[in-house]
């Protein structure tokens, strides 16, 4: 697994401090408490990749994580939507940048939302999925938290999440069941993510 390579590199507060654009990246996009670090760990093989995202102050920056041998080689984790912490300013920033990266970034190669199988496509999801659409970068849905279903309500979610997809956005976006806890659909996860890369 070439991500299990993954390591932190920097936090950008703003375009200024974003590393040359030039190469590949994936960006991860969540709700807060979906699942995203969870995920963003097990598809990497490490056990606190994500948590550097998590800390304080970071919750309105892209943080980067390089994937060697290369340096041009990044997964962007997105963080903050959902904190009702933040002050109405620190989201208007947010916002901006974030819609900034998405329509600028050359190096972006494709989106990974991250949603809990059991809240799926809320409004936040759908921003995100509209901004890669917009920009015909293929995204993919990660329906995470599976262990929590059974396999019946798993396969009803997975083929109801496709047909709104498909009919929402057409056929740039896939989806699949996942699950931090079990590793359920962890190979699809890496190869989605490893395809994007190039790597
Ligand atoms: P984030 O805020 O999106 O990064 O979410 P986290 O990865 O921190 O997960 C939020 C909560 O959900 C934590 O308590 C995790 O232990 C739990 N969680 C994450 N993924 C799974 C999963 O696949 N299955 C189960 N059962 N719980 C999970």
């Amino acid at each position: 697994n070439p991500l299990a390579r993954a390591q932190y590199m920097l936090a950008a507060h703003n375009a200024r401090q974003l590393p040359p654009d030039g190469g590949f990246e994936v960006a991860f996009a969540g709700r807060s408490n979906a699942g995203k670090s969870t995920a963003l760990n097990a598809i990497c093989q490490q056990n606190a990749l994500a948590r550097v995202s998590k800390t304080p102050g970071r919750t309105q920056q892209l943080v980067f994580f390089d994937v060697p041998p290369t340096t041009d080689r990044y997964l962007v984790d997105l963080p903050g939507y959902g904190y009702a912490k933040v002050p109405k300013d620190l989201q208007a920033h947010w916002q901006a940048f974030i819609d900034e990266y998405f329509r600028t970034r050359e190096a972006l190669k494709g989106l990974v939302v991250v949603m809990d199988i059991r809240h799926p496509l809320k409004d936040y999801d759908r921003q995100m999925l509209g901004y890669a659409v917009s920009r015909d970068l293929p995204a993919h849905a990660i329906l995470t938290k599976a262990d929590k279903l059974g396999r019946g309500q798993q396969t009803q979610t997975l083929l109801a999440v496709r047909k709104d997809l498909a009919q929402s956005y057409g056929d740039t976006v896939s989806v699949q069941v996942f699950s931090g806890e079990s590793k359920q659909g962890l190979d699809e996860a890496r190869s989605v993510v490893s395809g994007w890369l190039q790597m």
